[in-house]
């Protein structure tokens, strides 16, 4: 049978993209595999032949985050989501008010993050599926953003963050996109020698931004 993606996840993937650069994509998937088709799934496509449902690896080295979008996408609440499964919990939009519920399915989610499209029962969505409106994931979590990071964050954007330290006179360690104790030290030297009177380096704020432009500025 014909399938296409709902385009509402079409947009979501390619925000998770962006974000996540050289993301692992082994536990990625769409359209449902055999073992899905006896049963009422969003990876089946409905009576429209469209695929409801996608899935995410969880790949925080490389920026793709599914505590962080996970998270996310439920403080979002798109107008296309259905709903969240990730990590043995499960948010859905018809629920909100009760938050995370624990979720007993027999894949506990640990590996990818699964997210649901349009309204209505598993397998049966309608409704605003193909709301191609952003899920903020870009915007949030993409590019060469540095503000916001804190201590015990991953990814790429870390990585910035350390390249940028080193390259303005202040060692991280090794710039292994792991935001700790090396980073934060490194981070709190070059505060202090922008005048600051911060007591740690564990937060990297729009002000240390600043400040760290400031250092480079010095330097070169
Ligand atoms: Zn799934």
């Amino acid at each position: 049978m014909a399938w296409r993606l709902a385009k509402s996840l079409i947009v979501l993937r390619s925000e998770v993209d962006a974000a996540a650069p050289g993301r692992s994509t082994a536990s990625d998937g769409t359209i449902g595999d055999d073992d899905h088709q006896g049963t009422a799934s969003d990876h089946n496509p409905n009576g429209a032949g469209v695929v409801c449902a996608i899935d995410f690896t969880h790949d925080p080295d490389s920026g793709a985050d599914m505590h962080r979008f996970a998270e996310h996408i439920k403080q979002d609440n798109s107008i296309a989501v259905k709903y969240v499964i990730w990590n043995r919990r499960i948010w859905s939009k018809a629920r909100d008010g009760e938050g995370w519920r624990a979720y007993g399915g027999s894949n506990p989610h640990t590996r990818h993050m699964h997210v649901s499209a349009g309204v209505g029962p598993d397998g049966q969505s309608t409704g605003p599926y193909d709301i191609t409106s952003p899920w903020g994931i870009e915007e949030t979590f993409g590019g060469g953003d540095l503000i916001g990071l804190k201590l015990g964050d991953s990814g790429e954007r870390v990585k910035g963050l350390q390249g940028t330290l080193r390259y303005a006179g202040y060692d991280p360690g090794e710039v292994d996109g792991n935001y700790g104790s090396k980073t934060s030290a490194a981070v709190l030297k070059m505060r202090k020698a922008q005048g600051s009177d911060v007591a740690d380096g564990d937060n990297f704020t729009g002000w240390a931004y600043a400040q760290l432009m400031r250092a480079m500025a010095k330097k070169y």
